[in-house]
């Protein structure tokens, strides 16, 4: 068979993936773009980002319809569907993945199904069920991801035994579940399992959650867990799992105690580890990096300079955002057009009960590095909208230069917080001051005037706060 030849192989269909072809499409470059997986958008669409929000949207309504019996609002018992829960989902990434496979259609990017593997630094075999077709190309870009580590310990050869992807596709509300792992994805996946019902048990071989967030704004989020969770155990690893009649038998250590516990399900969420098993990278030559992630340089080239590598296999923070960045970066490296800025920031966001957010310097990175700042925090207690909502829980956090007044970090914790983000990332990008965010008029009742709020109090003008020194 004939190689199909082309300016840009891309390899993987996530949010790196597919966000480079496109943009090399239309850049004028002939594209291909190779999924091995039934359907376009990547882990983030099938197994990550996408069916976790919808499944933490969709259970969020169960604790919300409980809570509103306080105001006089009364709804009869839950029933949950669990099939037609899923149904509901599929759809949703249906439409996403359609949505993705006509945005290629329309800018001719030629999509292959099957799994890709280099033959050389400019050849690919695209291994199918109908046969192999080979591409050459000029140029590739591998973004193939990354999947759930499962540590030997935890792989015991149980159904029982679930990574975050299994976890996803809900076929019933189990009455017990281990979460292994107070990350992101575990915390996030324990909040979805605790409002369908499930006693959860998370397990965190840490001090705290979320790494990565500063302390006091992941504190109200495991205060939640606490309350909403049937147990949290910190500075606990999980040792042993056994697969018995009565269901997954999990032995935890914490300091010099063991104890023993029984579950019906376990989810494993203790990191990603890359996806490069099928790829033979080593037949292009592309260096990997100690954790098996590809080595890149500033314009995500690997060490073979046609082969590039964005997203979550080129390491670093594995967010959507971030491989569609390095996505455009790849690409206009390749094109040689420059629209995008160099190291911009990377929010990060946890969609949990309460979200966390944050993007640019936090206060622990501060004080561990010694850079000189301040800390203005604004408890959302005192903003209406907040009260509006039943939730005093949040806070927003600027931590700004005492000299220049620049911010350089925004931490924020509550409700919708991941929608907040934005305001502080362009705010930072702009270079702004406490002065400007203090001087812009936020509409009211919003969580928003938090951030002026918290800005002004800096100056110790906050109108719903007390100044400085009373
Ligand atoms: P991926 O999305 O992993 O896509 C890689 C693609 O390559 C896959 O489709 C795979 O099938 C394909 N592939 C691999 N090898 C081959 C091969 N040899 N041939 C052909 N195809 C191949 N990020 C956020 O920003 N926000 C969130 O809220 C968020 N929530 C998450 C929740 C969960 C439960 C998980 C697991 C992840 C979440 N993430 C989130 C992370 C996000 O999903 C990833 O950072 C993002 O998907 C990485 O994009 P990517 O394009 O690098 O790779």
């Amino acid at each position: 068979m004939e190689p199909i030849k082309t300016n840009l192989a891309v390899i993987g269909a996530g949010p790196g993936g597919y966000a480079a072809a496109f943009a090399a499409a239309d850049a004028g470059k002939k594209v291909v773009l190779i999924e091995k997986h039934a359907r376009l958008g990547g882990a983030c669409l099938n197994c990550g980002c996408i069916p976790s929000k919808a499944l933490l949207h969709a259970s969020h309504h169960i604790p919300a319809a409980k809570e509103s019996a306080k105001r006089g609002i009364t709804f009869g018992p839950v029933t949950i569907d669990a099939p037609r829960l899923n149904e509901w989902k599929e759809g949703v990434l249906n439409k996403l993945a359609n949505g993705i496979a006509m945005l290629a259609k329309k800018r001719n990017v030629t999509v292959l199904s099957g799994s890709a593997k280099f033959e050389s630094a400019s050849e690919l075999a695209v291994e199918a069920e109908e046969g192999i077709n080979l591409v050459e190309f000029e140029h590739a870009i591998v973004a193939t991801g990354t999947q759930p580590a499962v540590p030997k310990m935890f792989d015991i050869g149980s159904p029982d035994v679930m990574t975050s992807t299994e976890a996803l596709n809900l076929e019933s509300v189990p009455k017990t579940m281990l979460v292994i792992g107070g990350g992101y994805i575990g915390m996030e996946m324990g909040t979805v399992y605790a409002s369908l019902g499930t006693e959860v048990t998370m397990v965190e071989a840490l001090d705290g959650i979320l790494l990565g967030a500063d302390p006091d704004l992941a504190r109200p989020v495991l205060i939640y867990a606490k309350r909403n969770f049937k147990k949290v155990h910190l500075k606990t690893s999980v040792e042993s799992l056994q697969s018995t009649d009565d269901g997954i038998h999990a032995t935890f250590v914490a300091g010099d105690k063991r104890t023993d516990a029984t579950f019906e399900k376990v989810l494993v969420s203790v990191g990603r580890v890359p996806s490069l098993d099928s790829l033979a990278i080593e037949k292009a030559g592309c260096e990997v990096d100690e954790r098996g992630y590809l080595r890149t340089n500033e314009n995500q080239q690997t060490s073979v300079c046609n082969v590039y590598a964005i997203g979550d296999i080129a390491g670093g923070i594995l967010l959507a955002h971030k491989a569609a960045h390095e996505a455009r970066k790849a690409v206009e490296h390749i094109t040689g057009e420059t629209h995008s800025r160099p190291n911009p920031l990377i929010p990060a966001v946890v969609f949990t009960d309460p979200e966390v957010a944050w993007v640019g310097l936090t206060e622990a990175e501060a004080k561990e590095k010694g850079i000189p700042h301040t800390v203005s925090k604004f408890p959302w207690g005192a903003i209406g909208r907040s009260l509006t909502q039943d939730r005093i829980d949040g806070a927003t956090k600027l931590i700004i230069d005492p000299e220049s007044e620049k911010l350089l970090g925004v931490g924020l914790v509550g409700p919708g917080a991941g929608e907040l983000i934005a305001e502080g990332t362009l705010a930072i990008e702009l270079g702004a001051t406490a002065a400007d965010l203090a001087n812009t008029i936020h509409p009211h009742p919003t969580l928003s005037e938090s951030m002026m709020e918290a800005a002004e109090m800096f100056y110790g003008r906050a109108i719903h706060a007390l100044p400085k020194n009373s």
